[in-house]
């Protein structure tokens, strides 16, 4: 049942510090949009993420916003933030992100993902041989569709827990 255990684990994405990126080689973060960044009905990027992403920028790495959600839902939010994304990339299938990836050069080695959902984001890893990280949702709010992954993401992630798994691929914050 390990099968969708992630290489890191965050309660959040803003508690991770800049100094994780660069001890593991980080370069460029793909990073998932609703409950990761933001509340699905956010649509523009709160403070802390316009934060998070000019320290990104700051540290020299890439933030990158890829969503299974719509052009519509990302395509001002993250050209507020003056970042690269991928919409409808069609998670836990990799296809799509290889596509980009690819068609951007970018290393998979030197890569990131980072998500709120494990029969999406971490799913999706998995499967295109991504390093992740799995964070914990940011509001307890969700779209319809992600409702029903919540359904088989839960038991699982709450067995992980259980057992000290998760923790054991805690960040350690503010330690770094
Ligand atoms: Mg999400």
């Amino acid at each position: 049942m390990a099968r969708l255990l992630p290489d890191y684990y965050a309660k959040s994405i803003f508690d991770v510090p800049m100094s994780f990126y660069k001890e593991q080689g980080i370069t460029h973060v793909i990073s998932d949009l609703d409950n990761t960044l933001d509340a699905f009905d956010v649509l523009l990027p709160s403070k802390r993420v316009v934060e998070l992403a000019k320290k990104f920028s700051d540290h020299g790495i890439t933030l990158i916003i890829i969503t299974n959600n719509t052009e519509k839902r990302v395509k001002d939010y993250a050209t507020a933030l003056n970042v690269a994304y991928l919409y409808s990339a069609r998670k836990p299938f990799p296809k799509k992100i290889i596509r980009f990836l690819n068609k951007n050069e970018i290393d998979r080695s030197k890569l990131l993902l980072v998500g709120d959902q494990l029969m999406t984001d971490v799913k999706c890893a998995k499967k295109g041989n991504f390093k992740v990280m799995l964070t914990e949702p940011i509001v307890k709010k969700d779209q319809w569709t992600t409702k029903f992954n919540r359904l088989f993401d839960r038991p699982i992630r709450k067995r992980y827990l259980k057992r000290g798994l998760l923790q054991k691929l805690e960040v350690p914050y503010g330690k770094r």
